[in-house]
């Protein structure tokens, strides 16, 4: 094992990490955590310091750390044929076995799954599959995405387009053209202090058509949303939002992709998001549950009406020129095979919605009243806690989120880990699906402390 001192001597001199204020890390000013073992819901760091993760990762070890069946579907995998591709009707067993064990669990209207490595890069594949689409119906003007200010879909070049967070955008000369940005369901950001909830649910449907107006309805292809808002700053929708947004899709011929990679394979507390909200979408992103990042995978589910469309353009124009190297990777396959294996024997399903219900109500319970708390939020495994400096006017407390940091650097004093959200001041919680109501506890205990001793 490498001496400390030297792992963070190589670490700051070698790695280049994601989402890091680089010049800080690099001349030692930032933290730096290296993290070794884990197992359930705690995480160890190279010194043996504990911590209950309650971001299990960034949202996706959602079985928990150290579950010995992937780890051992992973090895057997890597034995028996380590890689093998998928191209041209190749395959393994243990992609199309994942495959048959992901349409199971798909609403009934999703037809087929790509295998890919990452969400963004399943979100490429969905753009990609929206325009190919639109180009073998005969309307290629049809290929404007709408996705909402605030909204996480990756970090490439189409998906950084259309996440809604200008960090992900400054500096890179993002977002591209075809990609624009509606309201997001933010209710408690709504625009009038005053708006009804059913108000700003009509509020958020206008700001859609008229965007949809402004632009053309010929233009457009697709819708894409979280169905809970993750990265954004986990904000569940208002009452109604799903209800009210469909419809537009419907009427003007505007497809509707559901990005899932944070909310499926039972974070809500249904399999997935879409059928938490009653969504029919045509395709659905999927990656951190499908393998609760054991291994790199990810999927697209289209639906049967996308699918035929595909098949109507291959026969017309040959094979469909898409695809990685690593598609329906063996090893990722494996580790979801196990991991979904997993997720129906422990229940962890239902295990989402019952503590991640009681999770919820605690935090509220013990934070609501302090005067720089805004609101506690969440629905299933998601919680967040929004921090405001003036309560009555909702003013961000500092919209780098300077504040949440603080809070989240005290937290882990106490061996607790929660996430400070990329735009805004607020505590992020998504734990693993397998949580407990004791270490639930144990989250909302650490969390008043360091907002208490914060501010
Ligand atoms: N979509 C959503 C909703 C996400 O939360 C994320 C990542 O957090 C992504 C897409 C991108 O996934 P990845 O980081 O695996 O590329």
């Amino acid at each position: 094992m490498l001496r400390n001192d030297m792992l963070e001597q190589w670490d700051r001199e070698n790695l280049f990490h994601p989402s890091t204020h680089l010049g800080q890390f690099a001349r030692g000013e930032a933290p730096e955590r290296v993290m070794r073992g884990g197992a359930g819901c705690f995480v160890e760091d190279r010194d043996g310091n504990r911590f209950l993760d309650a971001f299990a990762g960034l949202y996706c070890v959602n079985v928990g750390y150290g579950r010995a069946e992937i780890a051992e579907a992973i090895a057997a995998q890597a034995r028996e044929l380590a890689y093998y591709h998928a191209y041209v009707g190749h395959g393994t067993e243990a992609a199309i076995t994942l495959a048959k064990m992901v349409m199971d669990r798909a609403p009934g209207h999703m037809s087929k799954v790509y295998f890919g490595l990452s969400g963004s890069d399943a979100n490429e594949t969905n753009v990609k599959l929206v325009w190919y689409y639109n180009n073998i119906l005969g309307r290629p003007e049809k290929k404007k995405i709408i996705s909402r200010w605030r909204g996480y879909h990756g970090s490439g070049l189409v998906t950084g387009s259309m996440t809604g967070l200008t960090v992900f955008h400054n500096k890179f000369d993002l977002p591209l053209d075809r990609i624009l940005h509606t309201e997001p369901a933010y209710y408690y950001r709504r625009p009038d202090l005053d708006m009804s909830e059913a108000d700003f649910v009509a509020f958020c449907a206008a700001e859609l058509e008229a965007l949809i107006e402004r632009e053309g309805a010929e233009t457009i292809a697709a819708f894409i949303g979280e169905p809970v808002m993750g990265t954004g700053g986990i904000v569940p929708p208002p009452e109604g939002y799903w209800a009210a947004i469909t419809p537009i899709l419907e009427k003007h011929d505007i497809l509707l992709i559901a990005d899932e990679v944070v909310t499926g394979f039972g974070r809500l507390g249904t399999m997935f998001g879409s059928d938490h909200y009653g969504l029919k979408p045509d395709l659905i992103t999927v990656a951190k549950g499908l393998t609760s990042a054991y291994a790199p995978l990810s999927g697209s589910i289209l639906s049967e009406r996308m699918w035929k469309v595909l098949e109507q353009g291959t026969d017309q124009f040959g094979p469909i020129g898409h695809g990685w190297t690593y598609s329906a990777h063996p090893i990722g396959a494996a580790a979801g095979v196990a991991n979904l294996k997993l997720i129906d024997d422990l229940g962890l399903v239902a295990n989402a919605a019952e503590v991640g219900g009681y999770f919820v109500s605690a935090m509220r319970a013990a934070l609501i009243e302090h005067a720089h708390v805004g609101e506690v939020r969440g629905e299933g495994m998601l919680c967040a806690v929004e921090l405001v400096e003036d309560k009555g006017a909702r003013t961000f407390y500092d919209p780098a989120g300077k504040v949440a940091g603080a809070v989240v650097a005290e937290m882990a004093k106490q061996g607790v880990i929660a996430r400070a959200m990329p735009q805004g001041d607020i505590l992020g919680f998504a734990p693993p699906l397998c949580l407990t109501r004791e270490e639930a506890d144990q989250v909302v205990a650490a969390t008043a402390k360091a907002v208490n001793s914060v501010l």
